[in-house]
């Protein structure tokens, strides 16, 4: 068993429970990437079992903090049926839902979502990499899923100097394994997507009770005119269209995603009519409706990350504020902002922060109507603060 040793002082965050150990914390001992260590402070005492990454500014990664756990395929199928019991007792209004969350099931690196029978995996650190094998058939056995497609093609991975790595890991019956298209139910809508070629594992699962409160919302306001953007498949504009909304334009500079948002409307049985899918730029398309004196009810912004570090924060800060500030132009008064981050490096509070300095710019004051984050199967626990990463406001403005 090889050890790695902590610097004096740095073994803190380990104490605490955090699963992270930076590289300038460790003091010596090396293992292959992926390799299962013990890590001990500098007297020698056990901190915890890590999975070891040697290319990653994070070079350890804990599985357990108990000395006498054995990290085995057996520990990774408990690991795994224990998220699933937790996801188990929570309000999951859909056969769409995300069963492991990385750090905050206690599986570093590993994100798996669930599309009704299909599941859709991220490998995202040396560690899960190097248990691929064992976690798929963990997976497989504790869900009853058919079939597993793996769509480890992000950047996070590549921070771990591993290659991107896509396709099925377990594609279930042969005649099936071509179609990577299905169809999720969420509260009482049906949504397509697609596992291969959707972003991250096809799908943004987060955000499923915010579009339900922004259904719920538009109903109780009698709002008509919707403006989504960053819509991605459409989720927040069938969400309009069933709160009673008239008229909804989504916008995203992705044709694919566009494509399938008309498709998830006409699915739900709305009126194409009513919708209108938009491939453009948000911010040149908010300062064109702003010329064109347009304006809107209710307004969604949900941005990919900007900032995917806290280094990124302040140039990400400024592209937040400009379009918070565009969004408040064209919303009229008594009208909705649904405006979000996921950017880990954007605190709740930086953020509140940024839609106020955009308020102010934009000569607006608005209430805040509501605080949002992610659905409860994207926990966040108490030792691992990390796992906050979606926040949102819903304003009001006056
Ligand atoms: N609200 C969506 C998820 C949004 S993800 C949902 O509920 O499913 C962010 C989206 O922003 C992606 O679809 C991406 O294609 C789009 N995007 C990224 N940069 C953009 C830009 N500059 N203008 C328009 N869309 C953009």
């Amino acid at each position: 068993m090889k050890i790695v040793r902590i610097r004096p002082g740095r073994e803190r965050s380990l104490l605490r429970r955090h699963p992270w150990v930076f590289e300038g914390s460790v003091a010596g001992g090396k293992a292959d990437a992926g390799e299962t260590v013990r890590v001990e402070d500098s007297s020698g005492r056990f901190l915890a079992w890590a999975a070891y990454s040697p290319q990653s500014l994070i070079r350890l990664r804990a599985w357990s903090f108990d000395e006498g756990e054995r990290i085995d395929a057996a520990f990774f199928a408990r690991r795994i049926t224990a998220a699933l019991d937790i996801r188990a007792r929570l309000p999951i209004a859909s056969d769409g839902l995300r069963l492991v969350h990385g750090e905050s099931d206690g599986l570093p690196g590993l994100v798996v979502d669930r599309y009704a029978d299909t599941l859709s995996a991220q490998f995202l650190s040396a560690g899960v990499e190097r248990w691929k094998a064992p976690i798929a058939d963990a997976l497989m056995q504790a869900t009853g899923a058919t079939r597993l497609y793996e769509r480890s093609d992000t950047s996070a991975r590549q921070r771990e100097g591993l290659a991107p790595a896509t396709g099925w890991l377990r594609p279930g019956d042969p005649g099936r394994a071509e179609t990577t298209a299905l169809t999720i139910r969420e509260h009482e809508w049906r949504l397509g997507l697609d596992v291969a070629n959707g972003h991250k594992t096809g799908f943004y699962l987060d955000q499923r009770d915010n579009r339900k409160f922004f259904a719920e919302t538009v109903r109780h306001f009698g709002f008509a005119r919707v403006l989504n953007c960053y819509s991605y498949t459409g989720g927040f504009s069938v969400a309009a269209l069933a709160g009673g909304a008239t008229n909804v334009m989504s916008v995203d500079s992705s044709g694919p995603a566009l494509e399938r948002a008309a498709a998830n409307v006409a699915l739900n049985g709305f009126d194409a009519a009513r919708h209108e899918a938009l491939d453009a730029d948000v911010n040149q398309t908010l300062r064109s409706l702003i010329e064109a004196r347009q304006s809107f009810d209710a307004i969604v912004l949900d941005p990919p990350k900007l900032a995917p570090t806290a280094a990124h924060a302040e140039r990400a800060a400024r592209a937040y504020k400009d379009i918070n500030r565009l969004a408040f132009v064209l919303l009229r008064p008594g009208g909705a902002l649904f405006t979000f981050s996921c950017s880990g490096g954007i605190s709740v509070d930086l953020f509140h922060k940024i839609v106020a300095g955009a308020g102010l710019d934009a000569g607006i004051d608005g209430l805040i109507y509501a605080r949002l984050g992610a659905a409860p199967d994207h926990p966040m626990t108490v030792t691992f603060p990390e796992g906050e990463y979606l926040k949102g406001l819903v304003v009001l403005k006056r």
